[in-house]
């Protein structure tokens, strides 16, 4: 595995990679590597004859207050990660080399953006549209896969690609998690081990929800209160960011649960904001 750390660089060698009829595929990562992210390398690594990894903790989707500055980053222990699942390449460009001090070139995906994680974090998708553009026109992939567990950037960039013509086949992956049913998340590292040990109930509740789906309940307001009881009964001392039932692929709201619906969360634990989802009805 080689890293590189110019975006110049990246490009020159996937374009020749393309014209020899190679075919390549992009994990976008911020790294801090854990079996989420290995398994999405895992399922590119059986697709395609090159694996790109990149590892960059993108300024632009961080708000101020947020925590890029304490982002968990450890280069040398993801590269060997990386390279122990047969990633080719690992990308790792330093900030300078991503933007310039005036970008001023953003691609926006407004509509997906309103609801879940853009309502608290209205900037974030902004950010993240514009390196994942910025990702694909430098490493140039036939394939780049991405995890469930972000469900709103995986709809939000595949209607990017869908509406921007970009030659990528976007792929979800589903969430990995603990054999406790705890999402993995990079931002893990940062929980007690109090809120480790109540972090599960996330799930929990969320398949509760399902379970009530099931059974024919199809209100969303009385499913998400539920969820809020749920929550502030057994996680004490949480805050719900937001419980929202929404359409997987439009990520507008819904009122009744009749067709595909996906139940998201985020939960802010002490200091750490956890996120998950679960499709209640496929
Ligand atoms: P991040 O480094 O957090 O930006 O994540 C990089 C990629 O890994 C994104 O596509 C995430 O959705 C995916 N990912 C992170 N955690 C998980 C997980 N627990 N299961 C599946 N994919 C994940």
């Amino acid at each position: 595995m080689i890293i590189i750390k110019d975006p110049k660089e990246l490009q020159k060698i996937s374009l020749k990679l393309r014209s020899q009829g190679k075919t390549v595929a992009l994990v976008p990562t911020m790294g801090y590597f854990h079996e989420g992210h290995l398994s999405l390398i895992d399922t590119v690594r059986e697709k395609v004859d090159t694996v790109i990894v990149s590892l960059f903790v993108n300024p632009t989707q961080f708000a101020p207050g947020e925590d890029l500055d304490n982002y968990p980053h450890d280069l040398e222990r993801d590269a060997k990660l990386a390279c122990e699942r047969g990633a080719d390449i690992l990308f790792a460009p330093e900030k300078s080399k991503m933007y310039y001090p005036d970008h001023s070139t953003w691609v926006e995906v407004p509509e997906l953006a309103i609801n879940l994680c853009g309502k608290s974090r209205p900037e974030h998708f902004r950010g993240v549209t514009t390196i994942v553009a910025k990702l694909f026109l430098t490493a140039q992939p036939h394939i780049a896969i991405f995890g469930e567990k972000d469900w709103q950037q995986l709809a939000i960039i595949k209607r990017m690609v869908r509406d921007l013509n970009m030659p990528v086949e976007v792929i979800g992956h589903p969430i990995v998690r603990e054999a406790s049913g705890l999402a993995l998340s990079s931002r893990n590292v940062y929980l007690s081990n109090t809120e480790k040990e109540l972090a599960p109930l996330i799930q929990k509740g969320l398949r509760n929800i399902k379970d009530m789906v099931d059974k024919g309940e199809s209100e969303a307001l009385t499913l998400t209160s539920e969820l809020r009881s749920f929550y502030q009964k057994n996680i004490p001392g949480s805050r719900v960011d937001y419980i929202e039932i929404v359409d997987p692929d439009k990520i507008n709201l819904l009122e009744k649960v009749s067709g595909p619906a996906l139940c998201a969360v985020a939960i802010h634990l002490g200091k750490t904001r956890l996120i998950d989802n679960l499709l209640i009805k496929v």
